[in-house]
């Protein structure tokens, strides 16, 4: 499959999923207060019914909900119980994505302009190793490190990655400033996780793609792997460049009544494909119908088509090269 997913990415862009952590909050089926998504644990059914209304609405990518997950005594548990849960609603059609982020909570932490010690280095690969060890020990075909604030931090888990015998996908969030915790910027992040083995590199997160695509455009012509995209799916208020409701934990629900809509992702979607992006995401906020949007808009199949598909006027489509 690892093979399988580097030779489809050639074919043209691949759609990924949305976003898990404020979903199954808004269904009631856990909060993530304590770093925790316990919806994994508490509620798995309802995991794999959101999974699966995505893979129906078009995604070919399911990522297992492990993202942000502060060390534990289940830890093990929940690695392994959201890896089975993407690859039952994933079928053998698509692919599973292992999820991993730089460990939460602040040890291990770059501060601005700090550079890491290789003790630092050395425990953070540890750390990765043993989340990539549970996730593989269910079986993933690609591995996403999502939300690096810090290149530095993000290198480690590539080499683990490989390790297990699949492609690396680093991803690099950005709130207002461009800049890394190292101080790079998007573009010369992205180069030196190139440079360190990553197989596709990209951004998610914080911003929404009106902000997050110009840093893109700056990525693609860094570096020759291909890009993953996965913007946030609310409408900034006047003056924002990342939407701060998402950054600031007790405004998370203040954020709701900006949730962009299905032409807007039809519109996310032809642009991250005419910038050249080839594995085209969404982070928090997406829900599947998002995902059909951009299916519809990028020709792709979807199961459960649009009731009037409304946002997709094929001639302006077409005039626009897609
Ligand atoms: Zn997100």
């Amino acid at each position: 499959m690892a093979a399988r997913f580097q030779e489809r990415l050639k074919q043209g862009p691949i759609l990924g999923d949305g976003g898990y952590v404020l979903e199954l909050e808004r269904r009631c089926l856990g909060s993530y207060k304590t770093h925790i998504p316990m919806a994994v644990l508490d509620h798995p059914e309802g995991l794999l019914e959101l999974s699966r209304e995505f893979a129906i609405a078009g995604s070919e990518v399911l990522q297992a909900m492990t993202w942000g997950v502060k060390e534990f005594d289940r830890e093990a548990e929940l690695n392994r119980t959201a890896v089975r849960v993407a690859r039952e609603a994933a079928g053998p059609d698509r692919f599973v994505a292992g999820t991993l982020t730089a460990p939460p909570g602040g040890y291990h932490s770059v501060r601005q302009g700090e550079t890491l010690t290789d003790h630092d280095r050395q425990q953070l690969e540890t750390f990765y190793a043993r989340r990539i060890e549970q996730q593989m020990s269910v079986g993933v075909d690609l591995f996403m490190l999502e939300s690096a604030y810090s290149v530095e931090m993000a290198i480690p888990a590539i080499r683990p990655m490989r390790a297990a015998g699949v492609p690396a996908v680093i991803l690099m969030t950005f709130r207002e400033s461009p800049y890394t915790l190292e101080n790079y910027s998007a573009a010369e992040g992205a180069k030196r996780l190139e440079d360190a083995g990553a197989d596709v590199v990209g951004l998610n997160c914080n911003r929404p793609f009106q902000t997050m695509l110009p840093l893109m455009r700056e990525i693609r012509r860094a570096v020759s792997v291909p890009l993953c995209s996965q913007p946030v799916a609310y409408q900034l208020e006047p003056g924002e460049i990342s939407s701060q409701g998402l950054t600031n934990p007790g405004l998370w629900t203040r954020i709701e009544p900006r949730l962009l809509t299905r032409f807007h992702y039809a519109e996310y979607a032809l642009e991250a494909h005419r910038i050249g992006i080839d594995f085209i995401g969404a982070c928090c906020g997406t829900l599947p119908y998002h995902v059909r949007a951009m299916a519809e808009a990028l020709g792709k199949p979807t199961a459960m088509p649009d009731i009037d598909r409304g946002y997709q006027r094929d001639s302006e489509w077409r005039t626009r090269g897609i």
